[in-house]
Formats: structure tokens, C-alpha cells, sequence
């Protein structure tokens, strides 16, 4: 039987309010964090190291060709919509700092896109400085938003595995790597799911990827969490057709080129 229970009651009451307002009033005095881009690195699993065999590249009779090698004629500078200004030579098309990124000029639901890519030899940096660029399977705005799966120099470049190439930037890791060496093309083929909007503007269906590298798949009839972002969280916002953009990072090493470029809409 208690003598006092009331008093210790009381005496608990205060006791927890002795212990906790020293961490309330710390709490409340500390700076508020900003967000940082190294809270959304994920380095592991690291994912298996899997050496592609040779890809049929050739585009079907019913692509729409966005690059046969000869002009860019069907991109546009994403800076201003005027000619796309990349170098051509040698059936492909390079980045060009100075430019900026380069799209489509026309603007794409869901699709099949077919899409072939390659680091430079000799290419310097090192994690995300090496040879970073990125294919944007709809750009939804100005800069880098919309959905980017990651282009970069991954045959022995560590970086976080969920930015590493093949990655959906910052929201799926590859199911393997399956790079060739700089200097090697290498290919993506890519079937993208456009995202869709109830009439109030909310997400009805979420966007779907299934990718293949180097004619291995990476991504399963993935669904995303919204835009590819740098620092956050994704989320998505509303759109209704976009262009395909292709990323130039702005890295100090060598340009990346890109060839052989079709798409097959999708009904
Ligand atoms: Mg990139």
C-alpha cells in the first residue's frame, strides 16, 4: 500500500519535466538543417558487375528516328528551342558545354526509346565527375527537372549506386552493371510509362521504367516515386506530353557522345 500517492504522483510529474525540457529547449535552439544531396546517396548493395554480349541496334520500320548520324535536325538547345548546336562528325553527336543541354522538338507520352552512348577514352574525375551526363525520359521544366536516367562513366567508378549509370537518378539502383569501358558505345533501351493525372491534377498512375543495358535488364517495370531530384525528395507535378532531354553536366573531363537514336510511341 502507498503512503503518499498523490506526493509521488507529483514527484513523477516533475521529475519528467526536469529531464525533458532540457532537450525541448535544445531542440528548439538548434539551427534548422538544411537539406544536404549526401542524405540521399545510397552506396549499398553494390550491384553485380555482369559483361554484356553484343546488341541488335537497328531501328524497326515503324521508329520514329530522332539521330541517324548526319543531323540534329529533330533537337532543339533546351536553353532557348533554337538549332541544337552539338558537334556531328563521325555519326555522332557530342555534348558541347557551352550549349547546355539539348531535346527533342517533339514532345512524348509513353514510348519505346532505343539510345546508344559513350564515354571518351582517356576521360579523368572521378564518382559523378566522370562523364556524367543523362538521358531525360520527359524534361517537365527548365533546368534538370523531369525523370533522368543517369548516363556516367560506371566500369570501375564508384559513386553512390543509386546515381551510378543506369540509375533512375536517385530513386532505383540498377539490377546490375553491366558498363562497357570508355570509349566502347554502350546502349540503353528503354520503355517509359508517362505518369497519369486524375482531373483534380493528382497522381493517378505513377511513371513505369523498364531498361535494358547494353541489352541487360536493370529496371523490371519499375514504378517512381515523381522527378528525379538532386537534394529532397522526388514528387511529381503535372504534365502532359514532354520532350526527351539530353544532359550536359558541365563536368571539367572529356564530352560524352550519343548515336543511333529512334523511338516507337506508345498507344
Ligand atoms: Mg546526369
Amino acid at each position: 500500500m502507498r503512503l503518499f500517492p498523490d506526493l509521488s504522483r507529483y514527484a513523477l510529474a516533475t521529475l519528467t519535466v526536469l529531464v525533458l525540457t532540457p532537450i525541448v529547449v535544445s531542440a528548439q535552439d538548434a539551427p534548422p538543417q538544411r537539406p544536404r544531396p549526401q542524405e540521399t546517396e545510397v552506396w549499398q548493395p553494390v550491384p553485380p558487375v555482369v559483361a554484356p554480349g553484343t546488341t541488335d541496334a537497328a531501328a524497326p520500320a515503324d521508329a520514329l528516328v530522332l539521330f541517324d548520324g548526319t543531323t540534329l535536325d529533330e533537337w532543339v538547345n533546351s536553353k532557348d528551342a533554337s538549332p541544337a548546336r552539338w558537334t556531328v562528325a563521325d555519326g555522332a553527336m557530342t555534348v558541347v558545354k557551352s550549349v547546355g543541354n539539348i531535346q527533342t522538338k517533339r514532345s512524348f507520352r509513353s514510348y519505346q526509346l532505343h539510345i546508344e552512348w559513350r564515354i571518351p577514352v582517356g576521360i579523368t574525375g572521378k564518382g559523378q565527375g566522370r562523364g556524367n551526363s543523362g538521358v531525360f525520359l520527359a524534361s517537365t521544366g527548365k533546368g534538370d527537372a523531369g525523370y533522368e536516367i543517369q548516363v556516367l562513366d560506371s566500369y570501375e567508378n564508384e559513386t553512390y549506386v543509386n546515381g551510378q549509370a543506369g540509375s533512375i537518378y536517385k530513386q532505383r539502383i540498377p539490377l546490375v552493371n553491366a558498363n562497357r569501358k570508355p570509349g566502347e558505345w554502350q546502349a540503353f533501351d528503354i520503355v517509359w510509362t508517362a505518369p497519369t493525372w486524375k482531373a483534380d491534377g493528382t497522381l493517378g498512375s505513377p511513371a513505369y521504367v523498364t531498361a535494358f543495358h547494353n541489352g541487360v535488364l536493370i529496371h523490371d517495370h519499375v514504378a517512381l516515386d515523381g522527378e528525379t531530384v538532386f537534394i529532397g525528395k522526388p514528387s511529381y507535378k503535372p504534365y502532359d506530353r514532354a520532350p526527351i532531354m539530353l544532359q550536359s553536366h558541365g563536368d571539367p573531363s572529356e564530352p560524352i557522345s550519343f548515336r543511333n537514336i529512334w523511338l516507337r510511341e506508345l498507344k
